[in-house]
């Protein structure tokens, strides 16, 4: 059974006017983690003790007249692979099975200080490698909708406990399309930032020049009202930027009127599935009744993005993780004589497979001979792919596609097929590797087993007009 909860907003109202209780809240998510997450398997670590006893801290601060801060006793569930002090942060790896932060990622410390409530972690693909969480050491998660499919990934756990009402909203990360999967396998709503505007502090490296964290919820207004909180400068992050933030929530309801929607043609070729091109343009139609203008638009270089993609990210991952080693970090083979033997068994027992694929291939594209053939003209189609959303931006304010080419697939269906799982990534990974913002909204009509995720993205810093077309949409969508 579905469970929903009231929204941020009317949740925050409740508990500061103490109609409704922080502990009750954090009662309930228990309640549903209890049912739910055995089969589901979307948390790693539940904080049960620790999540009730802050919410009767937030409980009683209220009762004395404080202000605990804008997300005041709200639970909130957090990706394992974003650090939490004294909580357990596997990033679904065997390697960091047993890895207790000793510092909170920046983005906890802001909801922390806003009275936010970490509530546990969720599983993902090993270090958000994969994009159906079936890559985790802890197994599967499964999709609330249907508990054969896939939950999307890498953040599958955290759309998967939002989707199913265990959690009223998580945070995920995002290095080529992990936030919007699977949000839009899910059915619920997940919003990459434009790189820089979250910091990434705290977050376990992947592909650095393409990580952010964002937030997955069941509305728009959720997702801007987090965003508002973890958004901003950090000086611990070097690529973190200054760009002040606004008040997400201020815009969401601007409407369409006379916005120009851009619709890449590249993005409804072939291999996109029937069921997602329909409501995709039934979303877009109802886009154009309320007052957009709809352009055609082209993404040349997008046949190059998922080439270009997995060699950037396998060769920034293969260097992130090479800190891995049985010495300072998680997992260290027994029974070793040498120290050589020691990293080689720690890192061939402590990583899956799928990971050491990707550190094979990315120490390959960086390795003298073949730098310049891999890595450096992947830079190159990099900077062409930005500089088509630059040339497609002077012609439109915001670009609507599909977040997935298929429906959730069922598990294990692609699980010894790596190149087909990649293939998924197609209408993701570009906005990554040209760092805009980018949010998937479920879309579904009367009658469908599971809604589509329409895809919406923006200029760099947009995050405002790309949450106000997602909200427009929202409103006319039929779940
Ligand atoms: N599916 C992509 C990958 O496996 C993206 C994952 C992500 O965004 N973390 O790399």
């Amino acid at each position: 059974m579905k469970h929903t909860y009231p929204s941020l907003a009317t949740l925050g109202r409740e508990i500061k006017t103490q109609t409704n209780s922080s502990a009750a809240l954090v009662e309930e998510c228990l309640k549903q983690v209890l049912e739910k997450n055995g089969p589901m398997n979307g948390f790693i670590t539940v904080c049960s003790d620790e999540a009730l006893a802050r919410a009767e801290e937030i409980d009683a601060a209220i009762a004395q007249g404080k202000d605990p801060g804008s997300l005041a006793g709200i639970p909130i569930a957090i990706k394992d692979n974003i650090s939490t002090k004294g909580i357990l942060t596997t990033c679904g790896s065997k390697i960091l099975e047993n890895y207790v932060p000793i510092f909170d990622a920046t983005v906890v410390q802001k909801l922390t200080a806003a009275g936010a409530i970490v509530l546990g972690k969720t599983n993902m693909d090993e270090f958000a490698m994969g994009s159906s969480t079936e890559n985790s050491f802890f197994g599967p998660t499964r999709n609330p909708l249907d508990p054969e499919k896939i939950p999307g990934g890498s953040s599958g756990g955290s759309a998967a406990v939002v989707g199913a009402g265990m959690a009223p909203v998580a945070l995920g990360s995002d290095t080529g399309g992990s936030i919007r999967q699977p949000a839009a396998c899910c059915g619920v709503v997940g919003i990459k930032p434009t790189y820089g505007r979250v910091s990434r502090y705290g977050l376990v490296a992947y592909g650095s020049s393409l990580d952010q964290i964002g937030p997955i919820t069941t509305s728009v207004e959720d997702a801007a009202l987090l965003l508002n909180v973890i958004c901003g400068f950090d000086e611990m992050d070097a690529t973190s930027s200054p760009e002040p933030v606004p008040d997400f929530t201020a815009t969401l309801n601007k409407g369409v009127e006379g916005l120009r929607i851009g619709l890449p043609r590249e993005y409804f070729a072939q291999g996109l599935d029937e069921t997602v091109r329909a409501r995709v343009m039934e979303a877009v139609d109802n886009l154009k009744a309320a007052g957009a203008q709809v352009v055609d638009i082209s993404l040349p270089h997008t046949e190059y993005a998922v080439a270009t993609y997995y060699i950037i990210a396998t060769a920034e991952a293969s260097s992130n993780l090479a800190r891995y080693d049985g010495v300072k970090f998680g997992f260290r083979a027994k029974d070793v004589s040498t120290l050589k033997e020691m990293y080689r068994e720690t890192r061939s027992q402590g990583f899956g497979a799928e990971v050491k694929r990707r550190i094979m291939l990315g120490t390959y594209v960086l390795s003298a001979g073949y730098y310049d053939a891999y890595y450096k003209k992947a830079q190159q189609v990099r900077t062409l792919i930005t500089e088509d959303f630059t040339k497609a931006f002077s012609q439109c304010d915001c670009i609507v596609g599909p977040a997935m080419p298929t429906m959730p697939f069922n598990i294990g269906e692609k699980a010894n097929d790596p190149l087909a799982m990649y293939l998924s990534d197609i209408y993701t990974i570009s906005l990554n590797l040209a760092g805009l913002p980018g949010i998937s909204v479920p879309f579904a009509r009367e009658g469908d087993s599971m809604p589509v995720g329409v895809q919406v993205f923006g200029r760099a810093f947009d995050e405002a007009t790309v949450l106000a077309v997602a909200q427009a949409m929202e409103s006319s969508a039929n779940p």
